[in-house]
């Protein structure tokens, strides 16, 4: 074996955390899981070692027992002993301070926990993580990437709310967007596929899972997303409204009696696909329903692949001009129907879809016809490659 560079990343929730190890001496995949149900006794372990699949039962405290069982499975099977070079943390909110990856001291973290005004549900356990992590290897660098980094330089015009500025600037409220590393990893990737530099590139990048964004890529950097200052806004998620008129929460607030948490709750866990269906917020379930003629799962997906077209046909103006449209993540990369159904109305830009390698191919691939002006491609997203290679960078 030649000289390994192991890179951990790792990404904290508030009862999870996800892991990966590459090594990054040729960009290996050799392990990845999760840790679930922290903070119970009976935790769940599920790892993936060297191909090998485990999963147990856990009494999983908190976040500090939880990386003593990754690390004592990685040891064993695969560590021996070799240090782990770095850490990388998958960081959701960088607040209008980081604009890139950052080595982590001890004033990032304080940063990271106070940017939790803007991700209450992410950041403090993403801090968590960091520290937790910290304390494991106190000797290795630790590099914080954050998911609106790709975003930080969009225009002006493209992240100021129409609030009163004075507001906007005294607590930051603005667009940051977020899954930054998706849509740079899968812009990159669509650029080999096409064979052209990304810099030449106008693309539009949809990240379509339990979580949705759209980006309007040119130049190789973010120019505008559907995402705001929380994940919340944009297109209509798994559990997420997306875009309302924010009137809407006024009178939820006062005709239902929901206080803060409660009208937070209703808008980001209990509304899109799910509050639409009635069914679920996991797409497949939306699919099998409306296939079985149920009528509010078919309008929940009718709405997603709306407003997909919705931001395709905004951000080709915004780039004024399209080369491709690259889709990603669980339902970007799996849903034949909801790519032929976003590409179907979007023939006046020129796009031709195949419809034979839309429904048969699997993984990366292009999926349009060798004759249509916009290239549609299909590319699994790898976030937690991009943040091992930030944190090599
Ligand atoms: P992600 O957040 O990227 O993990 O994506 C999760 C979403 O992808 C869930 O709504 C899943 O139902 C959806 N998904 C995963 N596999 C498929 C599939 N084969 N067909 C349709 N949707 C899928």
């Amino acid at each position: 074996m030649g000289e390994t560079v192991f890179v951990l990343v790792l990404n904290a929730g508030s009862s999870s955390l996800k892991f990966n190890l590459f090594d990054m001496a040729n960009e290996d995949s050799i392990a990845e899981g999760n840790a679930e149900r922290i903070g119970l006794e009976d935790g769940i372990l599920a790892c993936t070692i060297l191909g090998d699949k485990r999963k147990e039962t856990l009494p999983l405290p908190d976040h500090k027992v939880a990386l003593e069982f990754i690390l004592e499975r990685l040891q064993a099977a695969v560590l021996h002993d070799t240090p782990i070079h770095a850490v990388g943390h998958r960081v959701v909110h960088g607040g209008p301070k980081y604009g890139d990856s950052v080595l982590v001291t001890e004033e990032v973290i304080r940063d990271i926990e106070h940017f939790a005004m803007y991700a209450p549900l992410h950041n403090p356990a993403n801090a968590l993580g960091i520290r937790t992590a910290m304390t494991a290897f106190p000797d290795v660098p630790h590099v914080a990437v954050f998911d609106t980094a790709f975003h930080h330089n969009i225009p002006d015009h493209a992240r100021i709310y129409g609030i009163p500025y004075d507001m906007s600037q005294k607590y930051g409220i603005r667009r940051y967007g977020f899954h930054g590393s998706s849509h740079s990893y899968v812009a990159a990737r669509t650029a080999i596929l096409l064979c052209r530099p990304l810099r030449a590139l106008k693309i539009v990048t949809c990240h379509i899972g339990n979580g949705t964004s759209i980006c309007a890529v040119g130049q190789g950097k973010s120019m505008d997303t559907s995402m705001g200052m929380t994940p919340l806004q944009g297109v209509i998620m798994g559990t997420r409204c997306g875009t309302i008129d924010p009137s809407v929460v006024e009178m939820l607030m006062e005709y239902e009696h929901l206080d803060y948490n409660g009208i937070t709750n209703l808008l980001n866990k209990q509304s899109g696909l799910l509050g639409i269906s009635g069914v679920s917020s996991d797409f497949r379930e939306i699919e099998i329903a409306a296939e079985n003629g149920n009528d509010r799962a078919r309008l929940a997906r009718d709405l997603l692949t709306y407003n997909v077209r919705q931001y395709i046909g905004a951000y080709a103006t915004v780039l004024d001009g399209l080369d491709a449209i690259t889709f990603t993540a669980g339902i970007g990369t799996h849903s034949t129907f909801v790519r032929a159904k976003v590409c179907s109305k979007l023939n006046f830009l020129g796009v031709k879809l195949d419809h034979d390698a839309n429904e048969n191919g699997t993984g990366e691939r292009i999926i349009s016809t060798p004759d249509s002006r916009v290239v549609v491609t299909v590319v699994p997203t790898n976030e937690e490659l991009m943040i091992a290679r930030e944190t090599i960078r």
